[in-house]
């Protein structure tokens, strides 16, 4: 078993050391993995700039790669050949932060793993699901292991695209995983406008913490009871009630 691990915090970032010793235990684990923080970074393709890698030794030892590229674009150079084949399994994380409702797609932590399923090995995205300073890694590793036990311990499938998001408790306050559906994220961003010192205007998309509806059934919904919220997600957008309704409004 061959895992990458990566993440969009950076290479150097906590939650991925925890993530790459907690999958150590199930096979050899290569850290290839963003030179900086690429956070709500979305699903990113470089093509108008090279690419460089290199090789750095993270805080506990541990050797890694890392790019300059986005996280999904670190995913796409393991596979395209910077790191040893096969690939078996691409896991994210652990993410600083929740990545729930409409997070997915704005998620460098989910869109690595939406690059290894287009480039068919199974991703798992790993996140914290509330905000914390700092996080308890303990826990996420002890997560992030019993999540590859239930999963390793079937066949793998080439298309399975999970995000995981891991309630902010005590282990033993942890009452076990529910899968769930994407529920509704409600954002606060507010333009926060400034000024720079030759008085031209600059703009940052601030405001609060975005919140999320607590619906039974829903990544919001699980962390809310205390569970680990598993959603399997899949890479076909296609809304196709809307498909079935404006399909006449197009036929003649
Ligand atoms: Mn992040």
């Amino acid at each position: 078993m061959h895992i990458l691990a990566t993440n969009d915090d950076g290479v150097r970032a906590p939650g991925l050391q925890a993530l790459a010793e907690a999958a150590e235990a199930f096979g050899k684990v290569t850290i290839l993995a963003p030179n900086r923080n690429w956070s709500a970074g979305g699903h990113v393709k470089t093509l108008t700039r090279p690419l460089r890698i290199e090789e750095v030794v993270l805080a506990n030892g541990r050797s890694a790669i890392t790019s300059d590229g986005a996280p999904s674009d670190c995913v796409a150079l393991a596979d395209l050949g910077i790191v040893e084949k096969p690939i078996d399994l691409v896991v994210s994380g652990i993410n600083a932060g929740p990545n729930l409702g409409h997070d997915v797609t704005y998620s460098g932590t989910v869109t690595a793993a939406m690059e290894a399923v287009i480039a068919g090995i199974p991703g798992i995205a790993f996140s914290f699901g509330g905000y914390a300073s700092p996080y308890d890694l303990e826990t996420g590793k002890a997560i992030v292991t019993q999540v590859l036990e239930r999963i390793l311990a079937h066949p793998l499938d080439k298309k399975m695209l999970l995000s995981v998001n891991i309630p902010l408790l005590p282990l033993d306050e942890i009452k076990g995983f529910r899968i769930t559906r994407q529920g509704q994220r409600i954002y606060r961003d507010e333009l926060d406008k400034r000024f720079d010192p030759r008085g031209r205007p600059y703009y940052w998309i601030a405001g609060e913490e975005p919140d999320g509806v607590v619906e039974e059934g829903t990544d919001f919904g699980a962390l809310e009871d205390g569970y680990v919220s598993i959603t399997p997600l899949q890479l076909d957008l296609t809304d196709y009630q809307r498909a079935q309704q404006i399909g006449p409004w197009f036929s003649e």
